[in-house]
């Protein structure tokens, strides 16, 4: 899995609904990629923040703005 099908299923895979076998080859990707240990933590953190405020799910837009900041993070190491 490369950085970039990381970031496409991340909010899959935090929301508990990525397949197994998907599943396994993202934990397989983040025991070899430290800028995706950083980055699933810090959307791990901001869920976490997000549901405190809003007990809905989180918006298409929400994770839209989160997945590019983290394009232009990556793009910038
Ligand atoms: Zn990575």
């Amino acid at each position: 899995m490369s950085c970039k099908e990381l970031v496409e299923v991340v909010t899959d895979y935090l929301e508990g609904v990525l397949s197994s076998q998907d599943r396994a080859r993202l934990e397989e990707h983040l025991g070899q990629c430290p800028g995706c240990q950083t980055y699933l933590e810090q959307m791990r953190q901001v869920i976490q923040s997000l549901g405190k405020r809003n007990e809905d799910s989180i918006s298409p837009g929400a994770w839209e703005t989160l997945q590019q900041a983290f394009r232009n993070w990556k793009r910038a190491q």
